[in-house]
């Protein structure tokens, strides 16, 4: 037996002991009743939350010495995929471990990563992303909000828009004006604060769903100790940069996948079946059974580049700027997904609340909706499409 699959014995053991059976479902829903107890550690949650602290499994490949669980990006695909056989969820999700940490295990001095990373491991620190102003979408190296050199801080005064779980986090991360600039990508830094002070208001941005899951942060004489400016003061915008990376193959990663996954039945062709019946074995319909195919090709050819991707990067041949494919494909596919589950329900579709609907379908109809935003936040669509062409593919502007 290889190295590796003995390796996926131990975890196969080890998830079936630790993973409490209750837990071992989908949580697609971001408010889901798995969220609220995790934050809250109690109960089969904060077990599941201390049991894979305990192994570094939160923040899998991380290094040891912060906390991680010191594996190999392969090890950790083990890992990923034996979870999802036995759908064990995340423990910890969030900015921490697919944003920030990440960032700080890049380009963090050794101090910033003793002080932050451990914090986020253990899920006791929660962060947001103060990039986006009203002037500063997709042009974001347009920022304006100012700080101000005040010898061992900042001061910094401005307003951030879209922030994320801003009301819940404890930590921002941060890009300011600090400096003059010719080029406006200059005279930027890449600051870290604390959100418990008095210079940050936080106002919720309420949706039509009733939720309010991003906020408009205002900061009034906020204040950053110097120690965590990441990267050089003046030059947070390779810092900023570098981070939006992550969050790119974060938000486009393609589902992983394992030996018994790929047997699974794909939910379009499960809910085929269910709404459209089956004759001889095939889906009653077909023009359907031509937009599933065409669907499942695409997720197959998406997944085998990034496992393409994925092999070159381990040899070192692949350039942060490709993360805007995998950002641009990813979300685009996800959304192909939910189109494609939305229009094979039918009026079941129209599923808001009330018992006359299951949970997949109450479930699938707002994951659709709430999927549309995978194609705007990170930078849009468009955005990735200018990168691709510019920084992958060298086209001229
Ligand atoms: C759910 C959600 C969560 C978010 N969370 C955060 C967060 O936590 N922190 C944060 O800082 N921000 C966050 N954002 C903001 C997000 O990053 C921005 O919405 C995004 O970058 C687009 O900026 P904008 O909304 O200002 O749109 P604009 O920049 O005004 O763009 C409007 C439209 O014009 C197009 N466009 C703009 N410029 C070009 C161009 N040069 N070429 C071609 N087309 C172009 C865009 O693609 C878009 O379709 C979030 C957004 C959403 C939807």
């Amino acid at each position: 037996m290889s190295e590796i699959e003995i390796f996926r014995k131990e975890v196969r053991v080890w998830l079936e002991e630790n993973c409490p059976k209750s837990l071992r479902k989908r949580w697609d829903d971001p408010f889901s009743e798995f969220s609220v107890l995790r934050k809250l550690r109690t109960g089969d949650a904060s077990l599941w939350l201390e049991a894979m602290i305990a192994k570094g499994w939160t923040t899998p490949t991380w290094p040891k010495e912060y906390g991680g669980g010191g594996l190999s990006r392969h090890q950790n695909a083990v890992l990923q995929s034996e979870m999802a056989r036995i759908a064990a969820p995340q423990p910890v999700l969030g900015m921490g471990t697919s944003m920030i940490g990440p960032t700080l295990l890049d380009l963090g001095t050794e101090e910033q990563k003793k002080a932050h990373l451990p914090g986020i491991v253990k899920s006791e620190t929660r962060w947001c992303q103060g990039y986006s102003e009203p002037n500063a979408g997709s042009d974001l190296a347009n920022v304006q909000a100012k700080a101000v050199d005040k010898g061992d801080h900042f001061v910094i005064n401005g307003s951030k828009t879209w922030t994320s779980g801003a009301q819940f986090a404890t930590w921002m991360f941060c890009l300011v004006r600090t400096g003059k600039y010719e080029k406006k990508q200059q005279g930027i830094s890449f600051l870290l604060f604390e959100m418990d002070q008095p210079g940050i208001t936080i106002k919720p941005i309420r949706l039509i769903s009733g939720n309010s899951p991003f906020c408009e942060t205002f900061l009034d004489d906020a204040k950053a100790l110097k120690e965590n400016l990441v990267g050089k003061l003046d030059e947070g915008w390779t810092v900023g940069k570098r981070l939006l990376q992550h969050e790119r193959s974060s938000i486009g990663s393609a589902p992983s996948s394992s030996g018994k996954e790929k047997s699974k039945v794909p939910a379009v062709v499960k809910f085929a079946r269910k709404y459209h019946g089956e004759v001889d074995g095939r889906i009653d319909n077909p023009e359907l059974r031509t937009d599933i195919i065409r669907h499942l090709m695409n997720t197959k050819a998406f997944k085998l580049t990034a496992k393409r991707a994925f092999d070159e990067a381990k040899a070192g041949a692949s350039s942060g700027e490709t993360t805007s494919m995998f950002k641009f494909y990813g979300s685009e596919n996800t959304q192909e997904r939910h189109e494609l589950l939305v229009s094979i329900m039918g009026t079941n579709a129209l599923a808001w609340e009330g018992e006359d609907f299951s949970e997949t379908e109450l479930s699938t109809l707002r994951t659709w909706l709430s999927g549309k935003a995978t194609t705007i936040y990170g930078g849009s669509s468009e955005i990735q499409m200018n990168i691709i062409s510019k920084r992958v593919l060298g086209l001229p502007e």
